[in-house]
């Protein structure tokens, strides 16, 4: 998918969005959405998205729906730092299909970082255990 491609409603995140789709959420208003990436890196790795910005990648966002996104990646991000305590977090985002996108629509990821564990492939293996995410997002809901 190329840095122009137009945005798809069908794409994954989309469906999420009209809970077409299961999803564990941590945290929702009319504009955002935040929930666990189900094939996660790290035990605490979850996902931020606009729910009105249909919107494949960075560079098609509207700066307003943007100030609203990023604040709310550091507001789960710093839920994940208190709820979680990792070594560090990081915080990614990826456009078009070379850098490494998958979904289509813009997100951000929180990706805590524990110094004896590693980070896990990107969007591969298998899903995580829907009972262990929840778990997760408890303690990461609980720190918001
Ligand atoms: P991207 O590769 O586009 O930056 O990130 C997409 C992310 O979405 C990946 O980390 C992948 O694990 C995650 N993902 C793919 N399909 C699903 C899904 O059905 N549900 C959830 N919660 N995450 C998904």
């Amino acid at each position: 998918m190329s840095l122009e491609a137009q945005y798809d409603p069908e794409n994954i995140f989309a469906k999420i969005i009209r809970d077409e789709i299961p999803s564990v959420k941590i945290h929702e208003t009319d504009a955002i959405l935040a929930f666990m990436d189900v094939f996660p890196q790290s035990e605490g790795h979850c996902l931020v998205i606009h729910k009105q910005a249909m919107v494949t990648n960075l560079f098609d966002v509207d700066d307003n729906d943007l100030a609203a996104l990023t604040v709310a990646v550091k507001k789960v991000a710093r839920a994940v730092r208190d709820g979680l305590a990792p070594d560090g977090i990081r915080v990614a985002q990826f456009n078009g299909a070379p850098a490494g996108q998958t979904v289509y629509h813009l997100h951000f990821h929180i990706i805590p970082v524990y110094e004896e564990r590693n980070l896990g492939a990107h969007a591969s293996g298998g899903p995580a255990d829907t009972e262990q995410l929840e778990k997760t997002a408890t303690k990461i809901r609980a720190a918001l």
